[in-house]
């Protein structure tokens, strides 16, 4: 049986209160919103915190809003919650359908935004026990000095593996983060928005761009995304609980006779989602049809690079890479594929 390790626990009330405690122990706690990643990661001695801060009691971070702004999730906000959402599901039927995607409805309601955004990445080296590890010698992403996937690499290439973030990525998202004022604990918190784009770096140790103290409030879908159609499809072994092998978020706008914007995200193949370049002078002012599909494929084959980073054929996902593009793409522009 995996046990816990043992670690103090706060739960704080507020944002402010929360930046606090974070602040009083630099890169020594571990933020948990549902815990569904973070519990087995601890059981697993792949974090290992002094602290746990649990977000749980902030009902400033619960709750989905429609302003003149836009969508406002958030980072509290269940899986269950964003797939069920009438204006979510109306108007971003590729983000709800993403959130649906993900695990189990266990684990979906509690599995929160903010968490499936900061999720870690996974890697067939990294997602075991601490023995199994240790047996390897560990690797550069925890304890180790080597990578076993690019064993000449000097960056951790781990997959990036939530389904939500590739939808967020395509519509144009930004992700709110809380930032402590520059003396840490006694400062004043302020906010800070970016594209969920730019929140992803590509190196698997720590792919995001938060610092100790940091979290995630919301995620924010301007209004102006309003119109664009978007559409995910996943690649699993099975169609329940797994994780991606590969995972295609499309945003469109226009119809299948004219695309006016197309915007193609792969993910969980590396560190973060790739979004592929390009796009405009194949799709804009074109009808969807097979030449333009398969163009848009051919495109994604090109640009997507599998790695052996998670336990399934890297020259099959790299085919799969196009007919997942293709099954995704007639989603987004009001087909049926
Ligand atoms: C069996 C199983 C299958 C799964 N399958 C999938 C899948 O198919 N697709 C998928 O996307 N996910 C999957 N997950 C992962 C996970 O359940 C979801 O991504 C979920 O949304 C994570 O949210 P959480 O609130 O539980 O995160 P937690 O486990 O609480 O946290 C995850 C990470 O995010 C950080 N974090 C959480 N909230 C914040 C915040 N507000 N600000 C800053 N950092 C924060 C934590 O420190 C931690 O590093 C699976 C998990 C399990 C156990
Ligand atoms: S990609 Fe390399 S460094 Fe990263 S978790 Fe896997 S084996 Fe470790």
């Amino acid at each position: 049986m995996l046990t816990l390790p043992v670690f103090a626990w706060s739960r704080p009330k507020t944002v402010d209160e929360a930046m606090r405690v974070l602040a009083a122990s630099p890169g020594e706690c571990l933020i948990v919103a549902g815990g569904t990643d973070a519990v087995p990661n601890l059981k697993h001695r792949l974090h290992e915190p002094k602290r746990l801060v649990h977000l749980g009691g902030i009902e400033e971070l619960r709750g989905i809003r429609v302003t003149d702004a836009g969508l406002e999730v958030g980072a509290l906000v269940t899986l269950t919650e964003l797939a069920a959402h009438p204006y979510v599901r109306e108007h971003y039927a590729g983000v709800a359908d993403a959130a649906e995607h993900v695990a189990s409805p266990q684990i979906r309601n509690m599995g929160t935004v903010g968490g499936n955004l900061c999720l870690d990445t996974r890697c067939t080296y990294y997602n075991q026990t601490f023995f199994w590890r240790e047996a390897l010698g560990f690797c550069l992403k925890k304890d180790g000095t080597r990578c076993h996937v690019v064993p000449q690499g000097k960056r951790c290439v781990a997959a990036h593996s939530s389904d939500v973030a590739p939808v967020w990525i395509a519509l144009g998202a930004q992700v709110e983060i809380a930032t402590p004022g520059a003396d840490g604990a006694s400062g004043a918190v302020t906010r800070r928005l970016l594209p969920v784009e730019a929140f992803f770096v590509g190196d698997g140790v720590h792919n995001n761009v938060l610092v100790p103290g940091e979290l995630v409030t919301r995620v924010l879908v301007p209004a102006s995304s309003l119109g664009v159609r978007t559409a995910y499809r996943k690649l699993r072994p099975r169609a329940a609980i797994d994780f991606p092998m590969l995972s295609v978020a499309v945003a469109a706008r226009g119809d299948a006779s004219r695309i006016e914007a197309l915007r193609v995200v792969v993910s969980a193949l590396g560190a973060k989602p790739r979004t592929l370049g390009g796009l405009d002078a194949i799709a804009v002012g074109k009808p969807h049809d097979a030449a333009l599909a398969e163009a848009v494929g051919a495109v994604a084959f090109k640009q997507c690079h599998p790695l052996s980073n998670v336990p399934y054929d890297t020259d099959w996902r790299h085919d799969m890479v196009p007919v997942f593009v293709k099954r995704a793409a007639p989603g987004a522009l009001g087909v049926d594929a």
